[in-house]
């Protein structure tokens, strides 16, 4: 039977690429949208999971993609920046595998791939809360790499470089994203699909001995 995967932030960006690749790979994904699973909700995480447990059938993947970046020099950053940011990129991860590791344990398989960022690697002014969260994130998959291992599960993060989706153009404006190119070794930026490439092979079962990694994905940006 084929193996169900949950990836947030599937709407767009990195995200859409990863849902894209499973299901081209057979794979049963499921990409909830906001008005069904608001990471910014603690609620609305619990509402999901109980609907999740209700219909009996749980994930055997579990890509943890959503995740917003809200740049502010710290003594600028707003409550809500904070409140979105921690709850987006970081609780709600923790709440949904919270929730969805159960279901993996009784199944003895599981696969978990937390989507972190070079900005969980190296730094740049203006990302304080997002690199706290992003660093974080990876905590979550090293722990979690320990107590699941005995279960099958493996979990781990995929870390990208600056890629071409929209929070990229957002954040990056004027010639901003042309700069950033001559600063990558491969000279551009990645693809969503370049990235989702990683996810799809570590949070398959191809990858049977790879936990608790970060995998960067980045053009060689950070080992400069
Ligand atoms: P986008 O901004 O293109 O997409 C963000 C995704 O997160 C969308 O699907 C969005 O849904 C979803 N999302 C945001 N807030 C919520 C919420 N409250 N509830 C549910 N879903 C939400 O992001 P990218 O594809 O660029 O980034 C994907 C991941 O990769 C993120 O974790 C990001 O931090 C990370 N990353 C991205 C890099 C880049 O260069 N792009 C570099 C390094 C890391 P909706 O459509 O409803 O808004």
């Amino acid at each position: 039977m084929s193996k169900r995967v949950l990836v947030t932030g599937g709407s767009r960006g990195i995200g859409k690429s990863i849902v894209e690749l499973y299901r081209e790979h057979g794979y049963v994904v499921e990409a909830p949208g906001r008005s069904e699973l608001d990471l910014a909700a603690p609620a609305s995480v619990e509402t999901f999971l109980d609907r999740v447990r209700a219909s009996g059938i749980g994930y055997d993947i579990v890509v943890n993609d959503a995740g917003v970046n809200l740049i502010n020099e710290i003594d600028k950053v707003k409550d809500c920046d904070l409140e979105e940011m921690l709850s987006v990129n970081l609780l709600s991860p923790i709440r949904l595998l919270r929730g969805l590791v159960p279901h993996m344990k009784e199944k003895h398989f599981g696969r978990i791939v937390n989507i972190g960022s070079i900005w969980g690697v190296i730094s740049k002014p203006g990302r304080s809360i997002y690199s706290a969260t992003k660093h974080g994130l990876h905590g979550i998959s090293t722990t979690l790499a320990l107590e699941l291992a005995p279960y099958g599960i493996l979990v781990n993060t995929v870390a990208p470089g600056q890629t071409m989706t929209e929070l990229t153009v957002r954040n990056n404006p004027g010639d901003a994203i042309k700069k950033m190119e001559e600063d990558i070794p491969v000279g551009r930026l990645a693809q969503p699909v370049e990235i989702a490439k990683a996810v799809l092979w570590l949070g398959s079962e191809e990858n049977t001995y790879i936990t608790g990694q970060q995998i960067v994905v980045d053009g060689g940006l950070t080992i400069k």
